[in-house]
């Protein structure tokens, strides 16, 4: 129907992207079923100028015409438009027929970055301008939709030869100044697809490293507190998808191999140490939060960026928008772990461990125990399979049966119980009510 629609306004549509990489990847026996469909307009590049030229302003960009045309015929969907850059997205919820669907509908643009790293200026332009603006030749392939040449596919920078060749390739030599986290992108589909780095795209990525261009980028914006929204957002989005991948271990090693979290921070790379605690802590998730309840991602997160000089953690926090949860915790991680390793050996009684690791929270007890020596981690971890989660035996409502009046006496019983309980002094219900007694 959306072809029909671009056809009678003598316009071309093209699926593009990550739908024609897929779909000529997949398997022709299987079903693959596509629920992020990117879509590009092109051929109205003149009557939309004239349009504009003429001062109509109340006319739509073509991507919001024809998303709003479609709409008509399925009502069902949401429509989104964003209109600084032309784009118009329908979406479908939960639909009968075609469950989750997303399709972003773009006008044919090139950007222009005025300068590295900066957020991309966007202008109409042709569908081959529109594939060269993208990130690697296997996500440059375009096909026709529209009749007379409908299921042609265009293919102007090798793609499809990279996808036998089954490697990872970029269009021109400043694609990763431009944008860094084409860095992260390029790494999350070699490791995602099990392809490899073409040999000069590593080079550029190695060259745009060393050149220190993010180092710069980043120091500008941390001395002057002038932020780069989009690029930021886009390189945690990266960052996200890679962390939270099933393939998350092998994509962080080749991004640890290619020293680029150095984008993060310039100081910080992957050393062997950082590598440990990262396995560390994964088992630490695995063994105490098994119904995921943190978010495993932004832990792994937390500890790459603790990891940095207590006096970057803020910043790249901020930065990459952590929660305030989380950049309050990796501001008091030092002082936490120094009282941690301090008062421990003072310790003997397993109520006295208890009374020192409580007051901090799972994630913050992780992160003391991959940062610490080996005997802290050993108690931390017992600590957390043994008591973290332990129950008392009576509680407020027990007491009054026992015949005890409400008063603030009852948080010191019931506190004395709880520590007679972990010091294995009393077992049951019969020898708490004996103790309370
Ligand atoms: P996935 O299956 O992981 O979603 P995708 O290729 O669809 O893969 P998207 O992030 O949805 O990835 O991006 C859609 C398309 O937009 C890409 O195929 C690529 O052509 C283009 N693109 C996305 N991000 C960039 C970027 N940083 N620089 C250049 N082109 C990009």
């Amino acid at each position: 129907r959306l072809a029909e629609l671009t056809q009678q306004r003598g316009w071309q549509l093209y699926l593009v992207g990550g739908a024609v990489r897929d779909l000529l990847l997949a398997d022709p026996e299987k079903t693959l079923l596509l629920t992020d469909i990117d879509l590009v307009v092109d051929g109205c590049h003149q009557s939309y100028e004239n349009a504009e030229n003429n001062q109509q302003n109340d006319k739509n960009p073509p991507a919001v015409e024809l998303a709003s045309a479609l709409q008509k015929t399925y009502s069902n969907a949401r429509l989104d438009v964003h209109g600084q850059f032309q784009t118009a997205a329908l979406l479908w919820h939960n639909d009968p027929v075609l469950d989750s669907l997303w399709i972003d509908i773009a006008t044919a643009r090139t950007e222009f970055y005025p300068y590295p790293a900066a957020n991309p200026e966007v202008e109409a332009s042709s569908i081959r301008q529109d594939l060269y603006r993208r990130d690697f030749t296997i996500n440059a392939l375009a096909l026709r939709l529209t009749k007379p040449y409908e299921g042609e596919l265009l293919d102007f920078f090798g793609g499809m030869n990279d996808l036998q060749n089954r490697q990872i390739r970029v269009l021109h030599a400043n694609s990763f100044i431009e944008d860094p986290t084409r860095i992260y992108r390029a790494v999350r589909f070699a490791v995602r697809l099990g392809f490899e780095l073409e040999f000069q795209t590593k080079d550029y990525i190695q060259y745009a490293i060393n050149s220190g261009i993010y180092e710069k980028v980043q120091s500008e914006n941390y001395s002057t507190r002038q932020r780069v929204p989009a690029l930021e957002t886009r390189l945690k989005s990266e960052l996200k998808y890679i962390l939270q991948a099933p393939y998350w271990k092998p994509a962080l090693q080749l991004l640890g191999e290619l020293k680029a979290l150095r984008c993060i921070h310039p100081t910080l790379e992957l050393n062997q140490e950082l590598w440990r605690q990262i396995r560390l802590v994964d088992r630490g998730l695995i063994r105490f939060d098994p119904e995921k309840t943190l978010t495993h991602w932004q832990m792994r997160l937390e500890v790459l960026i603790a990891h940095l000089a207590p006096q970057y953690r803020g910043d790249v926090a901020e930065t990459l928008q952590f929660s305030l949860d989380s950049i309050e915790r990796l501001q008091q991680l030092d002082s936490a772990k120094a009282e941690v390793v301090k008062l421990m050996p003072e310790c003997q009684l397993a109520s006295q461990f208890y009374r020192l690791l409580v007051p901090y929270d799972l994630p913050m007890l992780i992160l003391i125990a991959v940062q610490s020596p080996r005997w802290v981690r050993h108690r931390i971890w017992q600590y957390l399979t043994q008591w973290w989660n332990i129950k008392p035996l009576l509680n407020g409502n027990d007491l009054k049966e026992l015949g005890y009046k409400p008063s603030p006496q009852f948080k010191q019983m019931l506190d004395d119980l709880l520590v007679a309980t972990i010091d294995k002094e009393i077992c049951d219900r019969k020898s708490a009510e004996a103790f309370i007694q």
